[in-house]
């Protein structure tokens, strides 16, 4: 990771995230030599461990994976990254539409016909979503019908009720980061499709995306494989224009860094691709769609304690609430360390209002949601951090980027297309798991072989 001043590559790569080390690593098993050139001090983008205490690290960013994320699994393995189970023993804690906090089984029977009008939507978003071609939704027979209204409209068109449609939201806002109103229904079934159903989106066991974790934390695997590929990795150099032509790039950095390349690989989200200078300038379309491409709002914060009392209480860390600033949390204590550590995921206008408060006044506020959940025991934590991703230049926000109504069918066709020499990369170009490390991996595969295919 060395500091030129200019340097030569076939194929430039703009991102060290997931998606440009994979899409480099992938050029150099071509016999082609990239240059991967990274904005911040740091690999690794939205995947961010930080050591907090000795023994003790938290995810800021991507934190688990699931049974259906084979790259990452088979990642993993290459890079000699071991990895664990979610901990799932014990009872959800809820408290919503007035319920009062609740255990889970008292809820489920207090609410056994609100969490059946529930499953009864999630079967049938399930059965529109297998409609969604997810290498083109804007093709979707139905797509005009479902790009023009929101997945929060066709929500309330569900004749759901409240506890019904408050579960429904904080699931949904769980995945995208941004209230249902502003998510294309298309879009949302969209995200379905390219996860496999809605059970392996939204649950935590049996299959679903958040059943596994990595030793060591998540950024051993950005960690190892810049090793592999370091010789080919320039740090604090954020791109700002790209000159391009039918005989490749000219890509200048802030810093006077100049990389000259046959093909480049933008493999950063969207919106910030939107921020770079094109010259001659991209088609209007290309333009209009990153215009229209903001990514989620989504904070995580999380308390250690000195052990992790709640299960000793038979609860398994997690809560669903509509009360408190975190609508759910998550037991996230690492194996052989006797810490409790548990996370509150801010998402949505959650984070938007929360994140913008001095950190003691959201502290205090989370605090006293895990008290009424977890009893006394939770107002005293040995150390509190939490992580705002819209406020860190090189991302403005997660986990992704949302597709609004109209965008998909009016823009769509831009997202992933190649202009020229130019390709996309990025967890938010993917047709599987998108907006997911698996995401990543499979975006920046796609855009370094299409790179590989098109260079004699
Ligand atoms: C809080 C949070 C929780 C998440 N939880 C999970 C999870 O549990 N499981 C899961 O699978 N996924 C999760 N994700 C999503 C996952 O992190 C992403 O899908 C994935 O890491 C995206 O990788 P990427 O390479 O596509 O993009 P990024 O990680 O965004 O990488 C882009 C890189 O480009 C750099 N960059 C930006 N602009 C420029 C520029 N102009 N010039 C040069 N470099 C630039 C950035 O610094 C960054 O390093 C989470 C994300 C967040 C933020």
């Amino acid at each position: 990771m060395s500091q030129p001043r200019s340097v030569d590559a076939d194929v430039v790569i703009v991102g060290a995230g997931l998606s440009g080390m994979i899409a480099a690593r992938t050029v150099l098993a071509a016999g082609l030599v990239p240059v991967v050139l990274e904005a911040d001090d740091r690999v690794g983008g939205r995947i961010l461990t930080e050591d907090v205490m000795p023994g003790v690290s938290v995810e800021l960013g991507a934190q688990w994976i699931g049974d259906t994320h084979a790259r990452m699994f088979r990642l993993a393995d290459e890079l000699g990254v071991e990895t664990f189970p979610q901990y799932d023993e014990g009872e959800t804690s809820y408290d919503l539409g007035g319920s009062g906090v609740l255990r889970e089984n008292e809820f489920h029977t207090r609410f056994a016909d609100e969490l059946a009008e529930l499953e009864r939507v999630l079967r049938r978003l399930d059965e529109l979503a297998a409609d969604v071609p997810v290498e083109a939704p804007w093709l979707a027979p139905r797509a005009d019908e479902w790009d023009v209204i929101s997945a929060g409209t066709w929500y309330d068109n569900q004749g759901l009720s409240p506890v019904a449609r408050t579960l429904l939201e904080i699931c949904t806002v769980g995945i995208l980061a941004v209230p249902t109103v502003e998510v294309s229904f298309l879009h949302l079934l969209f995200t379905i499709q390219t996860c496999g159903v809605t059970a392996e989106l939204f649950a935590e066991s049996e299959g679903g995306a958040q059943t596994t974790r990595f030793v060591g934390g998540t950024s051993e695997i950005p960690r190892r494989l810049a090793a592999l590929i370091t010789d080919h990795i320039v740090l604090d150099s954020p791109v700002q224009t790209i000159e391009h032509s039918t005989d490749g790039v000219v890509v200048h950095c802030r810093g006077g860094l100049v990389a000259r390349g046959r093909r480049v690989i933008v493999a950063i989200s969207p919106t910030l691709a939107g921020r770079i200078l094109y010259d001659p300038p991209l088609s209007g379309i290309r333009d209009q769609l990153t215009q229209r491409l903001p990514n989620g709002s989504a904070m995580k914060a999380f308390f250690v304690y000195d052990e992790p009392f709640w299960r000793a209480d038979g609860f398994n860390g997690q809560l669903i609430s509509d009360v408190g600033p975190a609508r759910m949390s998550n037991d996230t204590c690492i194996p052989g360390d006797d810490h409790g550590v548990i996370l509150l995921f801010l998402e949505g206008d959650q984070a938007r209002t929360f994140g913008r408060l001095p950190v003691d006044e959201r502290r205090a506020a989370l605090t006293a949601e895990l008290v009424r959940h977890y009893g006394a025991k939770a107002a005293t934590p040995e150390f509190y951090v939490d992580g705002e991703w819209s406020d860190r230049q090189w991302t403005r926000g997660c986990y992704n980027a949302n597709h609004g109504p109209h965008v998909w069918t009016t823009y769509g066709e831009a997202l992933a297309a190649p202009i020229g020499v130019i390709h996309w990369a990025s967890t938010d170009t993917a047709t599987h798991w998108s907006a997911y490390m698996e995401g990543a991996v499979e975006a920046g595969e796609r855009a370094a072989l299409a790179v590989v295919d098109s260079l004699p």
